[in-house]
């Protein structure tokens, strides 16, 4: 199944001259989100890693199903002031804004390796301030895993120095 064609483009959206690309249309299909699921996951054989850390909220979409069905302990990266334990905080810009990320102190511990898991990959200004949370907390990245790669935007390049960065589809 060609995932391409079930993500959906939303123009203007969160502002306008963004391009969002709507993943929805991909869970409300089983086969496409479980063909989602098994790709992601293929994307890591051979990179040996502890946990899946997931990003609010769509990458506990992915983190969720992958973690359990690979046995790993999935950890929640959230927005600011959801965590009810002590926390870890780091402040990053986005491509419309800017926005806080926290981790529970004990979720990672020293030499965890650590997959770092999105929706998307834009600008890569979230993965790379959820992959210093990753390293705040002492544990390792292991790599970076997204369902969709906007290539255009330059994030990998902007990842490459923290981990592999594995994406599914991409948009060039
Ligand atoms: P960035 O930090 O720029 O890589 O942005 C990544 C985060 O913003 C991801 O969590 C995405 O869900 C969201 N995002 C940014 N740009 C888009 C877009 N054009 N379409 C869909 N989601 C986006």
């Amino acid at each position: 199944m060609d995932l391409r064609k079930i993500i959906r483009d939303v123009p203007d959206f969160p502002k306008p001259g963004i391009l969002f690309k709507d993943i929805t249309p991909v869970m409300e299909n089983p086969a496409a989100y479980r063909q989602a699921l098994e790709e992601m996951t293929a994307l890591l054989d051979g990179v040996p890693y502890d946990k899946l850390a997931a990003i609010e909220s769509r990458g506990f979409i992915f983190g969720g199903p992958m973690a359990v069905e690979q046995d790993k302990a999935m950890v929640l990266f959230r927005k600011v002031g959801k965590l009810p334990a002590k926390t870890r905080q780091v402040t990053y810009d986005l491509e419309y804004g800017t926005a806080t990320l926290e981790v529970h102190l004990d979720a990672l511990k020293q030499g965890d390796r650590v997959i770092i898991v999105d929706d998307l990959l834009a600008t890569g200004g979230t993965a790379r301030a959820s992959a210093q949370l990753v390293r705040a907390s002492g544990a390792v990245v292991a790599g970076f895993l997204f369902m969709v790669e906007l290539e255009f935007l330059g994030g990998a390049e902007l990842l490459q120095e923290a981990g592999p960065v594995f994406s599914l589809v991409k948009y060039s």
